[in-house]
């Protein structure tokens, strides 16, 4: 999971002084300590920690008082705002270039994620943005790279220009634009060949590449699970080639967070994207305040809202409030939700987004494993019609038929039917409630 060793201890260190009505400056000392050692276990850069803790330090014994907060709290508000900030504060979107087509050069090391990132950035494009790119297949170094973009493209049925191994990337970049002029491609994804480590070679034939295709973004893609060795790989980038952005991959295991953390201050080039999985639609927009909100505890809600609203079908959704309203909710229903949820990603990475997830994780029974979710569809499966309609029908002999066949015990049958009900009155509830509030507003 992303960040999670440095968000425990952090969390940890800003507990201390939550709820704290007066904070010393020997308070802050001590903290202080605390989080710079977090940083620095994360393997955040030496002098990024140095320079963080004496920006923090020196606001929060200074004079940021807000009336509405407590002290202990101010301080928690600054340790955020200085994270978020150090990763770049403001969200870098992606270029699009004043005349079509944007062209993007996916660059980076071998293994760092560069042609998964490339079908990842092609389908986020079409899905969310609605245009419609080419990818190009121009790392004829390593021997699969060609074939695995191409398989990509027929995954996601979108176009990749190929001229196999034998022809130079700089010919292959060149044909390549001329064919998205011809077929109108609005973005040309160019994955360059990769190397080992970064040498004077791959170099030559990045900046001839950037040379004829003059590039509107250079995107470095890095490992962040390499730690520092990640913002070593986009100083040297930097320096030599100039990047415009760093895409980090494999943040779904990096505990550490010290590439995130230490990238932007280091090179001055923001994370544009972040990776999150092995699948195509496991890319996300990286935002600096959600990240540091995630980090600290506090949620991710903006995030977690926008996965809900490409995965729930509208009108779905406003039948499936309009039977919560009337209390008609049906275990289909239930069964489709869950669906949903599921399809939003694993549930540890969602609930992570959610604020005070991190005191939750400690309670195992909180249902949330996949694995529980598996069993709920089975008991809800080997319910009839009428059943799912109609729980109150729900005697002991349809519920130890219930979980004959569905492989559960007759506990695990009353409880779903349990808190299928306490759901069922909530829902009302909360309806109730937007009602009313929708009322009271129209009325102002
Ligand atoms: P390239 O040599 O840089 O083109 O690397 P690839 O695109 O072939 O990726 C190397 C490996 O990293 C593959 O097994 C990918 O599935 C995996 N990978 C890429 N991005 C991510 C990510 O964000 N999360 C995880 N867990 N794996 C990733």
């Amino acid at each position: 999971m992303a960040f999670e060793g440095l968000a425990e201890r952090l969390q940890g260190t800003l507990n201390k002084i939550r709820g704290k009505g007066k904070v010393s400056e020997q308070d802050v000392k001590e903290m202080m300590r605390e989080v710079r050692l977090a940083l620095l276990e994360a393997d955040v850069n030496f002098k990024v920690v140095k320079d963080f803790i004496a920006r923090v330090k020196e606001r929060a014994v200074g004079a940021d008082v807000f009336e509405s907060l407590t002290p202990g709290q101010q301080v928690i508000k600054i340790v955020n705002e200085e994270l978020t900030a150090l990763m770049g504060g403001e969200q870098s979107k992606i270029a699009v270039a004043p005349k079509s087509p944007t062209v993007v050069m996916m660059v980076g090391l071998q293994g760092a994620g560069k042609t998964t990132t490339t079908g990842k950035l092609a389908n986020h494009l079409r899905k969310k943005h609605n245009r419609n790119p080419l990818m190009v297949a121009a790392d004829i170094y390593r021997p699969a790279a060609i074939k695995q973009l191409e398989t990509l493209g027929k995954q996601l049925n979108m176009p990749v220009f190929s001229m196999g191994d034998q022809v130079s990337p700089v010919e292959i970049a060149r044909e390549a634009l001329a064919k998205a002029k011809e077929e109108h491609n609005d973005y040309v994804l160019i994955d360059t060949a990769g190397r080992l480590h970064v040498d004077e070679d791959l170099m030559g034939e990045l900046d001839e590449i950037k040379e004829l295709a003059k590039p509107d973004e250079i995107l470095l893609v890095v490992d962040a699970m390499t730690g520092q060795d990640a913002v070593n790989v986009a100083e040297s980038f930097n320096e030599r080639l100039g990047i415009t952005g760093v895409v980090l991959t494999k943040l779904d295991g990096d505990t550490r967070g010290g590439a995130a953390l230490s990238v932007k201050a280091v090179t001055d080039t923001p994370i544009k994207f972040a990776g999150m999985g092995e699948k195509v639609d496991q890319l996300e927009p990286f935002h600096p305040d959600r990240m540091a909100s995630r980090i600290l505890g506090m949620g991710d809600v903006l995030t977690l809202i926008e996965k809900a609203q490409t995965n729930v079908d509208e009108a779905r959704a406003k039948e499936l409030e309009r039977k919560m309203r009337t209390n008609e909710l049906t275990f289909d229903d239930f069964l489709e939700q869950l669906g949903q949820v599921r399809n939003m990603g694993p549930l540890d990475e969602l609930l992570n987004m959610m604020p005070g997830a991190g005191k939750m994780k400690g309670l195992k029974n909180v249902q949330v494993d996949d694995k529980q979710i598996g069993q709920i569809e089975a008991i809800v499966r080997s319910m009839t019609k009428a059943e799912k309609e109609d729980p109150s029908i729900l005697n002991a002999s349809r519920r130890r038929r219930i979980a004959k066949g569905s492989g559960t015990s007759i506990q695990d049958v009353n409880r779903l039917i349990k808190q299928f009900g306490e759901m069922k009155k909530m829902m009302k509830q909360m309806s109730g409630m937007q009602q009313k509030g929708k009322k009271k507003k129209g009325g102002l």
